[in-house]
């Protein structure tokens, strides 16, 4: 045991500081204590997923791909750009195991030690995440009391940046910034701007003529949210051409395997039932801001952010638990007060449940406050 525990350190001494700590936080926990209680129907509304399976077309398509799985992927991935080509238009475009993968390479791709990547906050937790793997130094541009980009404000801190973060429909406040803001942007900084548009889906903006026009704008997309794909972890970018080669060289030797590509091919050509999540979206995110208990924001996503004060967001999240639900407590993202949590747009169902018991949680409150703490 104590051999052991001396090799232990005698290697874990090896390990980069950068994996001492932290890591990306995920939603695991509130889930086990619904399962503790012993409540068998949980509503999932922490991750921002699709809650139906897959299209037809991604399912018949990656079942096939899968008997064929003993050959290697086609490392160009030529029929899935073919297939972006044909949804999006003549554009350039990589591919990567999740969005996440995409951030992580073209990370690699452009940054030395000490290079500076800023971050336009609070938001996303993976691009620091990723960046500190690489040696940067992350700044974090704080957004406005609106969570709104000011982008002269944003330009100034990331002006010498190697690469920059700004995602919309922002994660976790739901916030969109204007595409003339991010064309202001990209005219003002000397490096990459990597414009993260997980949530674009369910909103009414349109980035991509901006691809025309700049160099430095990078794209990034994922079928993990509206295409209800998150388990397949496929995401890809828009990326000006000058990209290629370079990603190529440091993203690992097949971008995508062979299954995820062809339910990703099945996805985009069968979207009948991505538009119908998506008007599920519009709907049900309207009706959770009227009739939410606490105050939310607007939201051009497939979420909205609580304001669950008095409460903290972690005390929230297992009170939520308790009753069965699963929801995101937003302390973990930086640059953000400890009172909000983000709420997914699940089933119909789950919604309910989601304002039945928030709005309980709210009367108990009430109920205890107008008693005073002192009566009987
Ligand atoms: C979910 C999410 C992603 C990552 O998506 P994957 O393709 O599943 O890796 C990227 N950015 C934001 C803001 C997200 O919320």
């Amino acid at each position: 045991m104590e051999a052991r525990e001396q090799g232990n350190e005698r290697y874990t001494r090896l390990v980069r500081g950068c994996f001492r700590s932290g890591g990306y936080i995920f939603a695991g926990k509130a889930g086990d204590i619904a399962r503790e209680r012993g409540i068998s129907r949980i509503a999932r509304l922490a991750s921002n997923e699709n809650p139906s399976p897959p299209s037809p077309g991604a399912i018949a398509l990656g079942c096939a791909a899968l008997k064929e799985a003993n050959r290697y992927p086609d490392e160009s991935m030529e029929l899935l750009l073919q297939r972006l080509r044909q949804t999006y238009g003549s554009y350039q475009f990589v591919t990567g195991v999740g969005m996440d993968g995409v951030i992580e390479t073209l990370i690699r791709i452009l940054v030395n030690p000490g290079d500076k990547v800023a971050v336009a906050t609070p938001t996303f937790s993976f691009y620091g995440i990723a960046a500190r793997a690489q040696s940067a130094k992350v700044f974090s541009v704080q957004r406005k009391e609106d969570y709104s980009v000011d982008p002269a404000v944003f330009i100034d801190a990331a002006q010498d940046a190697k690469i920059s973060f700004l995602c919309s429909p922002n994660n976790p406040t739901g916030t969109v910034t204007p595409p003339g803001v991010i064309d202001e942007i990209l005219a003002g900084i000397d490096g990459i701007l990597f414009l993260d548009n997980a949530y674009v889906e369910f909103s009414d903006i349109d980035y991509l003529p901006l691809m025309n026009t700049y160099e430095n704008l990078v794209i990034g997309r994922t079928m993990s949210k509206a295409y209800a794909l998150a388990g397949a972890r496929i995401g890809y970018a828009f990326v000006p051409a000058w990209v290629l080669p370079y990603y190529r060289r440091a993203s690992t030797p097949f971008t995508l395997n062979s299954v995820s590509a062809q339910a990703a091919i099945g996805a985009l050509g069968d979207s009948e039932a991505m538009k119908r999540y998506v008007t599920h979206v519009r709907r049900w995110r309207e009706r959770l801001l009227c009739e939410c208990a606490f105050t939310a924001a607007p939201s051009d996503a497939n979420f909205i952010m609580v304001d669950v004060s008095p409460w903290t967001g972690d005390a929230m999240v297992r009170e939520l638990a308790l009753r069965g639900i699963i929801v995101r407590s937003c302390a973990s993202f930086p640059g953000l007060p400890d009172h909000f949590i983000r709420v997914s747009i699940g089933d119909e169902w789950e919604n309910d449940l989601f304002l039945k018991e928030i709005r309980a949680i709210r009367e108990a409150d009430t109920d205890r406050s107008s008693k005073g703490p002192d009566l009987p």
